[in-house]
């Protein structure tokens, strides 16, 4: 004997009862079969929606009815052929009569009962159950339909009604001795009280239905035919890269459906444990698939953790109070009122302290739980020994499930360090002493990312997701994402990250896509984007809630530079390229970088100085190994340096200016780097990084720009360049006069300044051939760091100091550091 189940995609219509069929029809041979049926697949919804509607006095109750009819009229003339079809259809339309008449009964009476209730959706599996018969016998199988409510007996609490398993198993042991049938079919779900009053077992109960017949009938396995090949590591809804479990024990499937995987109704597993009776899950859609076997032992796979499940509408319940330490029968008492009440407890835990104890609970219980605990603890609470109870809601509870965890110290340590990592607060935990299973209640608003982040954490060693917004898709933007797109395989194949962009803005259009935007075609689809605000982005970015989040400014934009807080403070690292927000006050400064620390977020901007010279980089390596800066000194605008390196007094300085900005190397602004600003912005960027509290007003700038050319607008800016031709050149034949090149140093003293001099200055110099900084080329930076260690000869770092390609490049390797820490 062989207990087969089919859900409701399986029996959705024809076409897959066909399959089912086919199904059936294969094992025939070789053992009678019971099979057990779900409703068409959103009936019983349907059936519910009906009752609902007519108890609020609303008609649309007779359209949703008349769909529900004709869907299953639709079924039987598709299965059935003509001439056997008029029984069969008479029969579906005098249940849809009775159906009518209860729904009409309840919109009289503005009332819908649990009993009642259970009786409407009872017609869903009377339904299937009997076309399906029909469907075998008109194909010529010989099939004996049987009513489960004469079979499963239960007591009365309707919805989800007790089995009594002894007259239930005497029917079936009766049943099956006096019949001697190869196939029955019988409708899952439903069942009656001792006054035969139909009741049902659970939403989602067929599979209870089909484990009491297999238990019962010492069936030699039990087979649950689904949607899904299997039982999966997660809800494969919520996780891509859900893997098939091949094979689990009974008490790890037990627990990850009391922990939410809906693939099989939790009170399926204790029937056919107890007889030892494997459980097989397999896929109506592709029958011949592995699927997953449940049973006594599972196979060891190597993963510690089987699964990872979740249970949504949970309430956290805290009863804490002093009066609660030492005092035996608190817990009793707690549990004595949810247990009066009905109150189903999911998780349970109590600190050491004892002095708090938290229990998770369906949160459609909270407010009666509430009731019954205050009132149970009335005279603690009016003494202040006790507090009232504090509920919290939107919660869920997720779960890692494995029978090897016990084994295996460090799986706790490795979950809440990969939630942590990603800004999900954990606010209660719990882990059976059995170690089978360790469960965390966190905001429903993080449980797709938990989950994610999880599946990856225990099962995707081989692939890390990074989910990237880039915001700014000028210059640089487009060079990093083209950089981007290149790599993707590299870093896939090689590094097993899985970089996707899903977001890119500029400030006129935004695309967002959680699946990750096409890098070869991105421009297009930013055209016809939505309109681009970067507070309703950042907004959009939070509600994503996408783990390993990185986001890219790639903009000079104050607006841009002003969202970094909020993205931090959200677990979401900041790469900037944009220097305005560590140029700002020394205060938020230090703040960001406070709250990377806090919030577990990366805040990377290796650009803000030398473009993608591993300048910061360096520096940090040093401090971090306790070395300690003396002294710096740096040409440290590409710009400036271009300028200086091509200017020769015979061609227009002006000219020469246009040229850098031509080629790319000026801020949008050319007047930051020929003022000299960019380069004070970058030396108090190198100087707060060595530990300086630093500000703009602390750096001396000798400009060498006449103050006329900084007035007005960039077009007024080049006309007074000209204008002050001979200015320029004068400066120009004084170095040359004396062998020297111009170079606009900056420089930083770690030193105290006693004598009133800044620690940090910028400016022109003259450089002759014997200095460090004479042989510097094209738009190259340099920067000499002197010391504790380098004291004599500095560490130099030099190379092409601006240019988008570089650029881009140095914003790519804070996207890999951001990524590797996360
Ligand atoms: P049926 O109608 O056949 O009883 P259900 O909808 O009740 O099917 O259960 C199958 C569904 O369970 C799958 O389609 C899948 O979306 C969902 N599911 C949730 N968690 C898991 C999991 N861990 N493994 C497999 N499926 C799961
Ligand atoms: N039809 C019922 C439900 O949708 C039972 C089942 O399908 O298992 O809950
Ligand atoms: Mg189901």
């Amino acid at each position: 004997m062989k207990v087969l189940k089919f859900g409701g995609t399986s029996v959705a219509n024809a076409e897959n009862i066909e399959k089912v069929i086919g199904i059936v029809k294969e094992r025939l041979g070789e053992e009678s079969l019971i099979v057990i049926v779900s409703a068409l697949g959103g009936t019983t919804d349907g059936l519910l929606e009906c009752g609902k509607l007519a108890a609020t006095g609303d008609e649309l109750y007779k359209e949703k009815l008349q769909e529900i009819e004709q869907r299953h009229i639709i079924a039987v003339k598709d299965l059935i052929p003509v001439q056997h079809q008029s029984a069969l259809l008479s029969l579906v339309k005098k249940m849809c009569n009775e159906i009518e008449d209860l729904c009409n009964g309840i919109f009289l009476l503005n009332e819908l009962s649990p009993r009642t209730i259970d009786k409407l959706l009872s017609y869903g599996e009377l339904f299937s159950s009997q076309i399906i018969t029909a469907a075998f016998v008109a194909r010529g199988i010989e099939a004996r339909w049987i009513d489960s409510q004469n079979i499963i007996k239960t007591n009365s609490d309707f919805g989800h009604a007790v089995i009594n398993f002894e007259l239930t198993n005497q029917n079936i042991t009766q049943l099956l001795k006096q019949a001697n049938d190869k196939l029955i079919i019988v409708p899952g779900f439903i069942a009656s009280d001792s006054k035969n009053i139909t009741t049902t077992i659970g939403r989602g109960g067929s599979d209870y239905t089909a484990a009491i017949f297999a238990a019962a009938a010492n069936a030699s396995s039990l087979e649950i035919w689904t949607d899904v090949s299997g039982m999966m590591t997660a809800d494969p809804r919520w996780v891509a890269n859900a893997k098939i479990i091949p094979s689990i024990s009974y008490q790890e499937a037990m627990e990850l459906s009391h922990f939410g995987a809906k693939v099989i109704y939790p009170p399926t597993i204790q029937p056919v444990l107890s007889k030892n009776i494997p459980v097989w899950i397999k896929n109506t859609f592709a029958k011949d698939e592995h699927g997953t076997v449940i049973k006594n032992d599972s196979e060891n796979d190597g993963n510690i953790i089987r699964g990872i499940s979740s249970i949504n509408h949970i309430a956290l319940l805290s009863l804490e109070g002093s009066g609660m330490v030492g005092v035996p029968g608190f817990s009793k008492r707690l549990f004595e009122a949810l247990s009066g009440a009905s109150v189903n407890v999911i998780l349970i835990t109590q600190g050491s302290s004892e002095h708090s104890i938290c229990v998770g609970v369906d949160a459609i219980n909270a407010e009666r739980a509430k009731k019954v605990i205050d009132l149970a603890f009335a005279g603690e609470i009016a003494m202040q020994r006790v507090e009232p109870l504090i509920v919290e809601k939107d919660l869920s509870i997720v779960a890692l499930v494995g029978d090897h965890m016990k084994s295996h110290p460090g799986i706790s340590g490795k979950m809440f360090g990969a939630l942590g990592k990603n800004g999900v607060n954990v606010r209660a935990i719990a882990q059976g002493s059995s170690e089978r299973n360790i469960s965390a209640v966190i905001s429903t608003s993080d449980v797709r990312k938990a989950i994610n982040v999880l599946h990856e954490e225990f099962f995707e060693t081989s692939y890390k997701q990074i989910n990237i917004f880039v915001a700014g898709a000028g210059n640089v933007g487009s060079k990093l994402l083209r950089q981007l797109n290149q790599q993707q395989k590299f870093l896939r194949d090689h590094l097993r990250l899985q970089v996707r962009v899903v977001g890119i803005a500029n400030s006129k259009r935004a695309i967002t896509k959680n699946e990750g935007i096409d890098l070869s075609g991105w421009e297009g689809e930013l055209t016809n984007g939505n309109d681009s605000n970067i507070d309703q982005l950042i907004d959009e970015i939070i509600e994503k809630n996408l783990r390993n989040s990185v986001f890219v400014d790639v903009t000079a934009s104050e607006k841009v530079a002003a969202v970094y807080e909020r993205l931090l403070q959200k677990t979401i690292s900041v790469v900037a390229c944009n220097k305005i927000a560590c140029s700002s006050s020394f205060n938020r400064y230090k703040k960001l970088k406070e709250l990377s620390n806090e919030f577990n977020a990366s805040f990377l901007f290796e650009t803000n100085v030398g473009a993608g010279l591993p300048v910061i980089g360096t520096l940090s390596d040093l401090l971090r190994s306790g070395d300690n800066v003396q002294r710096i000194e740096a040409v440290l605008s590409g710009t400036l340096n271009f300028v200086f390196n091509n200017y020769d007094g015979k061609r227009l300085f002006a000219d020469v200016v246009k040229q850098a900005q031509d080629e790319g190397y000026t801020e949008p602004d050319p007047r930051l780097d020929l003022s000299g600003k960019d380069v004070m912005r970058k030396i108090m960027i190198l100087a707060r990084e060595a530990g300086e509290k630093m500000e703009m007003e602390d750096i001396t700038n000798n400009s060498f720009m006449p103050d006329e050319c900084m007035q007005g607008s960039v077009n007024d800016f080049y006309a007074a360049m000209k204008k002050y031709e001979d200015h320029f050149k004068k400066i120009y034949d004084n170095a040359a006069k004396n062998n020297c090149k111009l170079k606009f140093v900056a420089s930083y003293h770690n030193t105290p300044s006693g004598n009133g001099t800044a620690k940090a200055s910028v400016g022109l110099q003259h450089i002759s051939p014997e200095q460090d900084l004479y042989h510097l080329y094209g738009k190259d930076n340099v920067v000499l760091f002197y010391t504790d260690r380098y004291k004599e000869q500095p560490l130099v770092v030099k190379g092409a100091g601006a240019g988008a390609e570089v650029t881009a490049s140095g914003v790519f390797a804070d996207i890999m550091r951001a990524a590797r820490v996360n």
